[in-house]
């Protein structure tokens, strides 16, 4: 869906500039420029550029998907290891579940880093993984990933690459963010595969998750 830029001035191009804007949809992201999804931040109602929230029950759905993402990311495995005692740092809570076409869990993951001293063992990636190795594909055209906090550029890219379908995300995250909030990897427009995002499903719950890990 479309939207009509009404009212967002400071993120659109002013007549005339920039030349190589050849599309002048409200989406087009252009390297240094903030991107429409950070408007996104917002609130419920000023998500322009990201999907339209839809009808109750896809909502629903995908509420119902984030409540199972949010205790994949606050059950998952004990993190440091027999012996480490203190000096085990704990892994911040993410969790992300990937759904086939149908619906049906394929997979989850959740953030490991510290556990597994793996730079790219977040969330996202190991469900992905493990979806991919269940289906004996890479290709997860169809399926959904949902995961509590807005992923990073190697998720974003992971993603992408593995053709989701959807992605839907829970909390913000403003410092990092690379599906609205720094950068907008899933909806450039010079990539060709870009899924259908919803951004901020259950914002007020992962959000305290996350506050709850850090304080
Ligand atoms: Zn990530």
């Amino acid at each position: 869906m479309r939207s009509e830029p009404a009212g967002d001035a400071p993120l659109l191009p002013s007549g005339g500039e920039p030349a190589d804007a050849t599309d002048p949809a409200f989406e087009t992201v252009r390297p240094g420029q903030p991107t429409p999804g950070r408007v996104g931040r917002v609130g419920p109602g000023a998500d322009e550029g990201l999907a339209d929230p839809g009808e109750p029950g896809r909502r629903q759905r995908h509420e119902l998907w984030m409540r199972r993402a949010l205790e994949v990311a606050v059950t998952g495995p004990a993190t440091g290891g027999p012996g480490d005692g203190d000096t085990a740092v704990e892994d911040v809570p993410v969790g992300a579940v990937l759904y086939g076409p149908d619906g049906t869990e394929l997979a989850v993951g959740r953030n490991e880093r510290e556990l597994t001293g793996d730079p790219t063992a977040h969330a996202e990636v190991l469900a992905l993984r493990r979806a991919a190795q269940r289906l004996r594909r890479w290709r997860l055209e169809g399926c959904t990933l949902v995961v509590t906090l807005e992923p990073c550029t190697m998720c974003a890219g992971a993603l992408a690459l593995a053709r989701v379908s959807t992605v839907v995300f829970g909390a913000w995250e403003p410092k990092t963010g690379a599906v609205g909030s720094l950068w907008d990897v899933l909806r450039d427009r010079r990539l060709n595969h870009r899924p259908e995002v919803y951004g901020g499903v259950l914002e007020n719950e992962t959000s305290a998750v996350l506050r709850a890990f850090f304080r």
